[in-house]
């Protein structure tokens, strides 16, 4: 009979909050690669000894342990992800390598507040290193623990006989060696570590690393090689032996020289540590993202430096609660008088207040004043919990959405440290410089006559771009480090994606004059915006608007937006603990219909998926998160998630006619189950049944567009997915999103496929990505055949204004010679002249 296998109690190192491993935002650690565990949401900054034990390693960057606990299991802590970049900063180790520990004993202190606000995610994975010895047999539930708190349960695993040795006698006789320097920023940390062993173990080979002390490592255990603590530019000596184990040491050194998504040639500067003053210099002219195009000049004026400094440590339970509630009632009442004007800051102000209340975030903080922090770190460590999900997003309208969480948790910082909320005021039509920028901070100087702004961090579709927009200045973003370094009071010009510091006589003469012309164009427009747009050969296009909320829906109207072409439904869903209600939808989407009177309006069903996290709904890693469960096949796979949002819809009354939308639809069973849903809802709630259409975003919707024509009631194509799919460009991804143009012409080719579907069962076409605002792309979209275009508010007077100076049959002779051009660059060029004589 077998013994009965011992249970192992492993304590919790931590104070916070139990997250599973999966929802760990690191595939590393998410696909187990390092082995079995769980991870803590840390709301303080101790790591403890999760039992007694001896310290296996301690690393250089001082974020990571591991521990051999005298049971036997050997875990790594690792302290927030990305963190070794921090090189140190922030972390103080308490412990070194080959000390034993007792239960409890600090193993790391580490700085709270500063590593909230740098590093990626402060979500710490606890794994089982060695998972061949041990299993986990029961794990603490998600949500709030202390440290010493019961975490996980370990069983010992009974050895399946006898082991093998690593190497037998016929495997001896090949032997390989080189010597490298590690060109990786970071060193071999958790992340290149575990891909190394996970290669290795793909080899029959035996892989050894070697330190420049001797010191060496199998390759197949990650953990051993982190406990090198190889830094990068060590020489490092790799080594095989067995069969194969030349093949196997070129597949490795290939791995390591690649970089492995860190690449840092030896010799260079570690990006994130902050480089030497005189490592950034600041260009004549420096290219960012067009966040707001236009053209401005104007003296430098930087925003004020944000205040975030506070302690970690408490003064007290009831001292800290009491701050921290003045300091809430203090900034919402700041947000409410805002709130109370009109426009888009009016909307972002009430949003801010919004999350302000959310009672997470707040019950958060509560819980971390209570564990002994002081108001502001407490009120930090709870805008990093709900921030981290949204900062791990690839998807930037999430990832952007962080912005908006860091300003409610600077606005509260001021004012706890009793620091009034807005700063001293630019001259007039100075351009706003700054690292970061946030929504507060602009809202603050809305009625300062800026001319502009040049921006470090930031994306085009932040908060901050959507409120420069509504104030209509031209804004450059992701202008990088280099933006700090600009003199207040420097003359600069924003032109083309640019800016220039100290621009010429000549260089700020030709850029008046282009400005005069734009502006010439945009009055145009802008006195001409309720009339339809109409081709001058009488080719009548409808121009709507896309809204991402009620505030949309007034300025569509304003701008003379005929309809609403795409209702973007995730703003309901987002920066919240629970999804909205049936009743809340209704209500939302209601509002909305009420606001657009007798224009119709086209809602999208909700566009969520891995990439873009919702707080609510457990979302399992995915490798490729563009091609993984998201949109349509989310909400099939959710029918509770769908249904819910078709009888919102079902139930409002929409006077100009209500139109339902799928997103990323790429089957016709698809269409096909959607419609059976939506048919059925309408039958029990005696509504009327709306028409359903799709978004044609994957090439698949769009060859097939026959065929699914069939069961959709109209396409609206999606060109910024569809462009993205059809060029394998990752939209997200910055080295490769700079190329993806839909002015391609396999892009445009695949529009022609989705036009001539519709017409087959007669249905309609219209576009709503990010083409239908783009002036060059307009008479190629009408030379296309479609019916109907949708812009953001602010693109819709332009748009129609471009529509109004061209010839239908002279667009589709364009169209026709740009289907056979070799690329987008060449169409652009092309489409540029036909609109340059058409204005
Ligand atoms: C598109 O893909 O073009 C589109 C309009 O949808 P979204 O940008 O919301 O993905
Ligand atoms: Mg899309």
């Amino acid at each position: 009979m077998m013994a009965p296998q011992e249970t192992i109690t492993i304590a919790s190192p931590l104070t916070g909050w139990v997250t599973p491993l999966e929802d760990v935002p690191d595939p590393v650690f998410a696909g187990r690669m390092l082995g079995d565990g769980v991870a803590i949401d840390p709301t303080e900054g101790m790591l403890r000894a999760p039992g007694a034990g001896r310290i296996v390693s301690v690393h250089t960057a001082g974020h990571a342990v591991t521990i051999e606990l005298d049971a036997g299991p050997v875990l790594l802590l690792h302290i927030g992800l990305d963190t070794v970049a921090l090189s140190g900063e922030g972390f103080q180790p308490q412990v070194a390598e080959g000390d034993r520990v007792s239960d409890g004993d600090v193993l790391i202190a580490f700085d709270l507040a500063l590593l909230a606000r740098r590093a990626r995610s402060l979500v710490t994975p606890m794994v089982v290193t060695n998972g061949e010895a041990f299993r986990i047999s029961a794990s603490a539930p998600a949500g709030a623990i202390a440290a010493g708190d019961m975490l996980l349960q370990l069983e010992p695993l009974v050895s399946a006989g006898g082991g093998q040795g690593l190497l037998s006698p016929e495997i001896m006789e090949d032997l390989a060696e080189r010597t490298l320097r590690l060109p990786l920023a970071h060193g071999l940390h958790a992340r290149p570590a575990a891909r190394l062993s996970a290669l290795a173990a793909s080899h029959g080979a035996v892989l050894e690393v070697m330190a420049p002390d001797g010191r060496t490592a199998s390759m197949r255990s990650a953990v051993a090689v982190l406990a090198l603590s190889l830094s990068h530019g060590t020489r490092v000596t790799l080594r095989a032996r067995g069969v194969g184990a030349v093949a196997a040491l070129d597949a490795v050194c290939t791995l390591i020289e690649s970089g492995m998504d860190e690449y840092l040639a030896v010799g260079q500067d570690i990006p994130g540590q902050r480089p030497a003053a005189a490592a950034i210099t600041l260009p004549r002219r420096l290219g960012g993202g067009v966040a707001v195009p236009g053209i401005a000049i104007g003296p430098a004026w930087h925003v004020a430096v944000r205040h975030s400094e506070c302690s970690d440590q408490g003064k007290g339970i009831e001292i800290e609660r009491e701050e921290l509630a003045t300091a809430l009632a203090h900034v919402r009442a700041r947000l409410c008088e805002k709130a109370q004007a009109a426009g888009p800051l009016a909307a972002i102000a009430a949003g801010h207040a919004a999350m302000l209340d959310d009672p997470e975030l707040e019950a958060g903080a509560i819980a971390a004043i209570a564990a002994g922090r002081s108001a502001g770190a407490a009120w930090s460590a709870a805008i990093a919990r709900f921030a981290e999900p949204l900062r791990a997003s690839p998807d930037k309208r999430f990832a952007e959405r962080v912005a908006d969480l860091l300003d409610i948790e600077q606005s509260v910082l001021a004012a706890l440290s009793g620091q009034p909320g807005d700063s001293a005021l630019p001259p007039l039509g100075a351009i706003l410089v700054g690292g970061d920028i946030l929504p507060s901070q602009l809202m603050a100087l809305a009625g300062a006559g800026l001319a502009g702004i040049a921006c470090g961090a930031g994306g085009t579709t932040s908060h901050v771009a959507i409120i420069a927009a509504g104030l209509g200045l031209p804004m450059l973003c992701s202008l990088g480090p280099a933006v700090d370094l600009i003199e207040p009071g420097t003359q600069l010009m924003i032109r083309d994606g640019h800016f220039t510091v100290d621009p010429s006589e000549s260089e700020m003469a030709s850029a008046r004059a282009a400005a005069a012309s734009l502006a010439d164009l945009r009055r145009a427009a802008e006195a001409r915006s309720a009339e339809p747009a109409v081709t001058r050969d009488g080719a009548r296009i409808e121009v709507f608007a896309n809204l991402g909320s009620l505030t949309d829906a007034h300025a569509s109207v304003s701008a003379g937006a005929e309809g609403c072409g795409l209702l973007r439904t995730e703003f309901l869903f987002l920066g919240r603990s629970v999804p909205p209600t049936i009743e809340e939808q209704r209500q939302a989407y209601q509002d909305i219909a009420d606001a657009l009177g007798p224009r119709p309006l086209i809602v999208r069903t909700l566009d969520i998926g891995a990439d873009k996290p919702v707080p609510w709904l457990a979302q399992p890693h995915e490798e490729n998160p563009a091609l993984g469960l998201r949109g349509i096949r989310l909400q099939l796979a959710n029918a509770a998630l769908l249904e819910d949002q078709l009888r919102a819809l079902v139930a409002i009354h929409a006077p100009g006619g209500l139109r339902v939308m799928l997103p990323m639809v790429s089957d016709l069973a698809e269409i096909a189950e959607a419609r059976r849903t939506l048919s059925r809802l309408a039958r029990e709630m005696g509504r009327p049944m709306p028409d359903l259409g799709i978004m044609v975003e994957t090439p698949a919707a769009a060859l097939l567009a026959g065929s699914f024509a069939a069961e959709a009631d109209f396409f609206s194509i999606g060109s910024n997915d569809l462009s993205q799919y059809t060029l394998a460009r990752d939209r997200t991804t910055a080295s490769v999103a700079a190329g993806l143009d839909a002015l391609h012409p396999a892009v445009l080719r695949l529009i022609v496929e989705t036009v001539k579907g519709a017409r087959k069962h007669g249905r309609w076409t219209g576009l709503c990505g990010g083409l239908a605002a783009d002036p060059v792309a307009v008479p190629l979209l009408v030379g296309l055949g479609l019916d109907e275009l949708s812009a953001p508010p602010a693109a819709v007077a332009m748009t129609k204004q471009v529509i109004r100076g061209l010839d239908r049959q002279a667009c589709e002779a364009l169209a026709r010679r740009a289907l056979n051009l070799p690329d987008a660059d060449a169409v652009r060029a092309l489409a540029s002249l036909v609109l340059e004589d058409a204005q």
